[in-house]
């Protein structure tokens, strides 16, 4: 008899602990409650942690109004960078204590609510960033944090960590604690319909992503498969329809949700090697974490799935985006899945091969070890080595059929 997926139990059974940490308020318009909800945090002179082109776009103003209709004082760090360095949240760190703040409002993309994450450890409990490296470093309480993301990718306002780059090293290191985790998040659709096109595009891919890596890590388990597939269906929907009509609102609540519930898959069940090996391509070509993401993940989602196993779950994840049925085999149904993404990657104009971003051929070897020692390698469903990511990129580095 031939084996299909539906033949057995794809659900990740392995153990979990998971307490949710963020309340979360979502609808259009909800970014006019801040003030509201900082409140019920007893918050009385808030840091708004944001960027230059937030401020041009009128949100953060929004907030401010919010906020002190409530009463409270507001504190403005603006200088929030693209892959926040530690200079970028010291800074962040010298104003918030200049400040004499009690609550952060991280208003932005990761980026922002990165910083602002980053801000509260050093704020908190001191030292540099660097001493925050891993997980559950900060023996202090932490001050409450509010996390409003404009764009929908990085899901980061559902997480613990912060992703903050080493000045020198261009090193990113993720900097989690429970205690870093934003106290509310509020999803206002409103707030993405504002993003230029190409950072939708870039986003979305990276939710994406996320949604896809997370559904068969190691450390996934039953709760991150709802998440995973509940973002990957809601994003597979809602990404073309916002690459097409930017101002489609219920398509931005789509992607703006997605991301949301791929974020709080990636806080109980990690990333895989399409993360593992865009790393060094953004940290030494400058590649967008959503291109360089996107230019792996069709080549890590064929390598994973040559594993029985995962290419069951991978047919799972098909199944439950409404791309394949549960009596496909689960090889057609992969096979649907790789060309549903290498369909969504084209639509966003995302770069097709290694070589069109500047990437040396020579250079793939180093490349290669440097994903190998990345953090979310460990937690790929198949082990993978350094040779194994040097394929990878050489498979990415011209255009050709996935
Ligand atoms: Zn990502």
């Amino acid at each position: 008899m031939t084996a299909t997926h539906a033949d057995s139990d794809l659900v990740a059974m392995g153990p979990f602990d998971h307490e949710p940490r963020t309340r979360l308020v979502f609808g259009p318009d909800t970014v006019d409650r801040v003030g509201e909800l900082a409140r019920t945090l007893s918050a009385r002179r808030v840091l708004l942690v944001t960027d230059r082109g937030i401020v041009s776009a009128g949100h953060a103003e929004r907030a401010r109004r919010s906020l002190e209709t409530a009463g409270l004082s507001v504190v403005l760090f603006d200088q929030v960078i693209e892959n926040p360095t530690t200079r970028c949240v010291e800074n962040c760190r010298e104003v918030a204590q200049a400040g004499g703040i009690d609550t952060l409002v991280g208003l932005g993309g990761g980026s922002s609510l990165d910083t602002a994450k980053g801000c509260n450890f050093l704020l908190t409990n001191g030292g540099r960033m660097q001493d925050y490296w891993g997980v559950g470093k900060a023996s202090k309480a932490m001050l409450p944090l509010i996390a409003i993301p404009t764009t929908a990718g990085t899901g980061s306002e559902c997480q613990s960590f912060a992703l903050i780059t080493e000045e020198a090293t261009h090193q990113k290191m993720a900097c989690g604690d429970p205690k870093a985790a934003a106290r509310i998040a509020i999803l206002d659709p409103t707030l993405t319909v504002s993003q230029p096109p190409r950072v939708t595009a870039c986003t979305g891919i990276d939710a994406i992503a996320h949604a896809v890596e997370t559904a068969v890590t190691r450390k996934r388990s039953p709760l991150s498969q709802l998440y995973s597939q509940a973002a990957f269906k809601l994003c597979v929907a809602g990404l073309p329809r916002v690459l097409t009509n930017p101002q489609d609102l219920e398509a931005r609540s789509r992607m703006l949700l997605g991301a949301a519930w791929a974020g709080t898959a990636i806080e109980n069940s990690m990333l895989g090697a399409a993360h593992s090996a865009a790393n060094p391509l953004t940290a030494h070509y400058g590649i967008v974490h959503g291109e360089a993401v996107g230019l792996m993940l069709p080549w890590v989602v064929r390598f994973n799935a040559e594993a029985p196993a995962v290419r069951q779950t991978f047919a799972e994840l098909a199944c439950a985006a409404g791309l394949a049925q549960r009596d496909d085999r689960p090889d057609a149904a992969v096979q649907v899945l790789v060309a549903t993404l290498d369909s969504l990657l084209s639509l966003a104009g995302m770069p097709r091969a290694l070589c069109e971003r500047g990437v040396d051929r020579s250079a793939l070897p180093q490349l290669a070890r440097e994903a190998a020692a990345q953090w979310t390698a460990g937690f790929n469903p198949r082990p993978i080595t350094a040779p194994d990511f040097e394929r990878l990129y050489h498979a990415a580095f011209s255009k050709g059929p996935v």
